[in-house]
């Protein structure tokens, strides 16, 4: 049968991956199609991920700071908190976000079709239409036949199985949902989105304990930065159980009654088993899974492994040379910048296929380093090689530290607690091709996520450390830190006030 509609390129789903693979192509000169499920473009990040935390976020950094302003002589009553009104706060942003997505896909004639999409076979994709606020399936089918098909259709938050179904647990789509302000909170999972989660809560008010089933926080970061941040941090939540796991829950009309264990390996004689607690409201933040199971990959033979990740080439192509895949269904890092150049990268070389242009065919991801960001207060930023990996991986490296306690404006701005650290390359054979550049950095501390994209780019560049610590950089700033860091490491003086 005739398909309802036909392309050069359909991209299944509409998250930062696959609208910016979408509009690059179309800006080539593609005939596309986007079937997004949700009524809005913009994926998690826009809808429920990224940017409605930051908004969050954002709200708890300016009660923290005019807390420390006290400090100062400048002291404001309790904040009043109206989640109604900061529920439509964040949904403004969020949709002034989405919107403008929206107007960009009809300004470049970008087909957006609302449905949830599978494959028929390896050139037809079926969609079933969605609408309402539930999404519900309409019974309206449609099929769409493309030359070309980027699948980036994301990931989604794990549920612990064991865990009740239950209104007070929750992930976190129900977290940015602020349904209450709880008075006693659990954070399952201690990596980055539970701890941004929260800041945001224990800044409204709530008590929190975080549980951690390795023996860290913030796994994958550097241990000096999480160090600090764990320091500035020991005030903000009831108790940090490490090397612990939830082993079920109760709901009871009082609470959710949460059940612990230690985890055999590094388990310490302190690591005993605590005591069930009751709360109120309980976050799953224990990871994100990839959809790849769930949009008829199989009738398109495109391989899918256990895990539901799309291997993918440099390129973003699939086992299927047709078929490309990008973003959080590809693999870790799940972070919406990566998504983003993966997805320009798969419509540049389908692009320059489709149109003989061999320069752009020959398109490839080939990023050197993904930054990772916590927005918590502080920040913790890092991007390359940290220490434990250099240690790891047998890499002699020059360490370059700066404490922010030597910075003018993290004095002036009365939060002197952070620091930044640059590692460069100090393999004994001075005539290696990468001796002395730069391999990795961390920075700990307010705006951190904001100073470490110097830190990438001086990676991607092969920087040394002369290079960094010789570009001038503003005083007084933050990002100071950066070249300071650089100076540090070659020996220098790094005293500037
Ligand atoms: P997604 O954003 O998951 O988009 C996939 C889209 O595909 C969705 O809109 C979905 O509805 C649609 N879809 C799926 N299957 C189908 C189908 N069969 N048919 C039709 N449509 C379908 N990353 C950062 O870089 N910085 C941050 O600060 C950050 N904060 C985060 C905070 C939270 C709370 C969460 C949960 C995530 C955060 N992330 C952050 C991660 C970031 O959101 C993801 O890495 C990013 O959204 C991945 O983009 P994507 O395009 O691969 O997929």
């Amino acid at each position: 049968a005739p398909a309802d509609l036909e392309c050069d390129l359909l991209v299944l789903g509409g998250g930062p991956g696959g609208y910016s693979a979408a509009f690059r192509a179309a800006d080539l000169g593609l005939r596309v199609v986007l079937v997004e499920r949700y009524a809005e473009l913009g994926g998690v990040c826009l809808n429920v991920g990224c940017i409605p935390s930051k908004a969050l976020l954002h709200v708890a950094a300016v009660i923290d700071e005019a807390r420390h302003l006290a400090g100062a002589g400048v002291s404001f009553g309790a904040p009043q908190i109206d989640l109604e009104q900061l529920r439509a706060h964040k949904a403004k942003v969020v949709g002034r976000l989405t919107g403008g997505l929206a107007a960009m896909a009809k300004m470049r004639k970008v087909q957006v079709v609302r449905g949830y999409g599978s494959f028929a076979s390896a050139h037809r994709v079926v969609v079933e239409e969605t609408g309402g606020p539930a999404q519900e399936k309409t019974g309206k089918r449609s099929t769409i036949a493309f030359q070309r098909a980027i699948i980036a259709a994301g990931s989604q938050a794990v549920r612990l199985p064991f865990l009740p179904d239950d209104a007070r647990i929750i992930d976190s789509t129900g977290a940015l949902a602020l349904p209450s302000i709880p008075q006693r909170m659990l954070i399952v999972g201690g990596g980055i989105i539970g701890l941004e989660m929260a800041t945001v809560y224990s800044t409204l008010g709530a008590r929190i304990d975080v549980v951690e089933m390795t023996g860290e926080l913030m796994p994958g970061a550097d241990r000096d930065l999480v160090k600090v941040w764990q320091k500035i941090n020991a005030g903000r939540f009831d108790r940090i159980l490490l090397n612990t796991r939830v082993t079920g829950a109760r709901a009871t009309p009082e609470g959710v009654q949460v059940q612990f264990a230690p985890v055999q390996e590094g388990a310490t004689a302190d690591a005993a088993a605590p005591e069930p607690q009751t709360y109120d409201l309980v976050l799953q933040a224990v990871g994100r899974s990839p959809n790849g199971r769930k949009i008829g990959a199989e009738a398109a033979d495109v391989h899918v492994d256990a895990r539901g990740f799309i291997p993918v080439d440099m390129q973003m192509r699939s086992n299927v040379p047709h078929i490309f895949a990008i973003g959080d269904i590809v693999g870790q890092p799940m972070l919406a910048h990566k998504a983003v150049h993966e997805g320009h990268v798969a419509a540049e070389v389908i692009a320059g296929e489709l149109q003989g242009k061999a320069e752009l065919a020959r398109a490839a991801f080939e990023a050197r380093v993904i930054p990772s960001v916590a927005y918590t207060d502080p920040e913790i930023a890092w991007v390359g090689l940290t220490e434990a990996q250099a240690k790891a991986q047998g890499i002699a490296v020059r360490k370059g530290l700066f404490p922010w306690s030597a910075s003018g404006r993290a004095i002036a701005n009365g939060r002197d607690e952070g620091f930044t650290k640059l590692l460069f390359d100090a393999s004994a054979d001075a005539s290696a091709p990468g001796h002395g550049r730069i391999l990795g950095g961390g920075i700990v501390g307010p705006h951190a996520g904001d100073l470490i994209g110097e830190v990438a780019l001086a990676i991607e560049m092969g920087a040394d450390a002369l290079d960094i610590g010789q570009t001038v950089h503003p005083h007084p700033t933050l990002g100071e830190s950066i070249g300071l860091a650089a100076e540090a490491a070659l020996g220098h003086c790094t005293d500037l006030p």
